[in-house]
């Protein structure tokens, strides 16, 4: 048996369940994160080119890849990446379908409606009816977490063991179908295990954060030093 935590991108699963995730490695539950939108494409749109330049990374192939291999050696958890692009790099007919800021929160694009099963069907062959897996609740409606979380809907309605997590750095109201099952209180040198794997995602520090030495602070202050899961 093992415990899964399904990332969208990099950044996701530690952001959102680094806690857990460390405490899991100390009970010997075998964590892994299996991060689903790993890949970059090219011809870049503008909107790509715009982010690379904020996030100052020069190989938008390697640098970040390198930056969850660091965050998850820190964190204790096997890494493992599904093969599909990043939404700012898919392409359908010739044309980004994500090209601009602000539609990566808005609708699924067509060409994108049934992803969630291509990706159910690469996580069916690693996982297993005994595994617990997490997903993101798609809390802030970006289009990658919500086809994510569509893969756990899917998953559960065969049997599978999911749960659900708390999209951090996001906001946004949590539906009722979902049931409050964990409130985790972090003790502190948890609490800076995560903070320290999240520094490891050097390019997207000043997006989430402001500054590295503000990652701690929003752990412990703003998310209280809590973490929930649902269900
Ligand atoms: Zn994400």
């Amino acid at each position: 048996m093992a415990v899964y935590y399904i990332s969208p991108h990099f950044d996701d699963a530690i952001g959102s369940c680094g806690g857990k995730i460390y405490l899991d490695y100390l009970a010997q539950k075998n964590p892994h994160i299996i991060t689903i939108f790993s890949e970059v494409k090219e011809p870049f749109s503008n909107y790509a080119e715009d982010l690379h330049k904020y996030w100052d990374i020069k190989d938008p192939f390697r640098e970040r890849k390198e930056e969850n291999k660091n965050a998850c050696t820190i964190i204790k958890a096997k890494n493992v990446s599904l093969k599909y692009c990043d939404a700012i790099y898919r392409i359908y007919n010739k044309k980004h379908m994500y090209s601009i800021d602000g539609s990566i929160f808005k609708e699924i694009h067509v060409a994108d409606q049934d992803l969630y099963l291509d990706i159910s069907n690469d996580l069916l062959k690693l996982v297993t009816k005994k595994d617990k897996l997490y997903f993101p609740l798609g809390i802030g409606n970006h289009v990658d977490h919500i086809i994510v979380n569509k893969v756990g809907q899917y998953l559960k309605e065969k049997g599978y063991i999911v749960k659900y997590y708390v999209d951090f750095s996001y906001e946004g109201i949590i539906p009722k179908k979902y049931k409050k099952i964990e409130v985790i209180k972090l003790p502190k040198d948890i609490l800076m295990k995560k903070a320290l794997a999240m520094s490891k995602y050097t390019s997207q520090i000043n997006m989430l954060f402001g500054s590295e030495d503000k990652i701690l602070d929003y752990y412990q202050d703003k998310l209280k030093g809590v973490e929930e899961y649902y269900a």
